[in-house]
């Protein structure tokens, strides 16, 4: 039997999401359940199991099977597939999830983190097409991104790269979780935006019908976003900035003063030619990059 497909999955603290992929980036079969973190490990493991369980099932009725899985986790992974940290998910502090998937489903198991998973969705099936260098950033609870340089994944020596959302925009700012002050995350994710006793979706609403307060909360913010991209803009002088997660479908009302920060701030020459556009993949953007990287890893 030909072993032609893979299992992406996406592992979000509040979604589990399992796709059945082809090499063109077609769904076949897809699930999506609650993550339940609190559950803890064991409850997790045996879900997964029986969800790849399943969807290998689908890929033998179709008279195919499942060449590898990938995991797309919120936290820090090594190149080990162990995951070092995870903030929404704690339960898979310290795990080889790699490694036990593994030896569960018998398949080889790519493990990696969340936003260079969206990355490798949006450079292969989605708005990255065609470029060789971008950055994704994932914007939602938090803030994260996947770098892609010369067509490769840049994870960093430890596979801590791409913390986009933890580059200083305010010296004397805001508290972070991360034990540092005035971070990105802390003026442009989904709760920096939101307003007392209203989301971001409803903040969006809001400025759709004009409301100066809440135009100016996505103006802020897409500020706050221009100013740490033009910083990685000057650095890496890169084709493409993509915008993933939740808060970028209100891609058009950040982009004005994203744009404007993002033009003043770099040199013409590669401030003048980067593209910058909202993702194209959505929510698949988590399963199918881990599908890619599974892909990869296999043939
Ligand atoms: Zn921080």
């Amino acid at each position: 039997m030909k072993r032609e497909l893979c299992i992406g999955v996406d592992l979000g603290g509040s979604n589990l999401r399992f796709a059945l992929v082809d090499r063109q980036g077609r769904v076949l079969a897809r699930s999506a359940e609650p993550t339940l973190p609190s559950a803890g490990l064991d409850s997790l493991l045996s879900r997964l199991q029986a969800r790849v369980g399943q969807l290998q099932e689908e890929a033998a009725r179709i008279g195919t099977s499942v060449a590898a899985l990938a995991v797309g986790v919120p936290g820090l992974v090594c190149s080990d597939g162990v995951v070092r940290a995870s903030v929404n998910v704690p339960a898979l502090e310290g795990v080889p999830l790699a490694r036990e998937l593994s030896a569960a489903t018998g398949m080889p198991v790519v493990v990696l983190n969340d936003a260079n998973a969206c990355a490798l969705g949006e450079k292969r099936y989605g708005a990255g097409r065609g470029y060789h260098s971008l950055i994704a950033l994932t914007i939602g609870t938090g803030v994260g991104a996947g770098l892609i340089l010369d067509g490769k994944l840049w994870t960093g020596v430890d596979g801590a790269a791409g913390e986009f959302g933890h580059i200083p925009v305010e010296p004397e700012g805001r508290p972070c979780g991360c034990g540092s002050r005035g971070c990105l995350e802390q003026y442009a994710s989904a709760g920096a935006i939101a307003r007392e006793g209203e989301g971001a979706e409803a903040v969006a609403r809001r400025a759709r019908q004009g409301d100066a307060a809440a135009l100016a909360a996505f103006a802020a913010a897409g500020r706050y976003l221009g100013i740490a991209a033009a910083g990685v803009v000057n650095m890496l002088n890169l084709e493409a900035v993509i915008l993933c997660g939740g808060v970028a479908q209100s891609f058009d009302l950040l982009e004005p003063a994203l744009r404007r920060e993002l033009v003043s701030r770099t040199f013409p020459v590669s401030g003048g030619r980067v593209h910058v556009a909202p993702g194209e993949l959505g929510d698949d953007a988590g399963v199918l990059g881990a599908a890619v990287a599974a892909f990869d890893t296999v043939f």
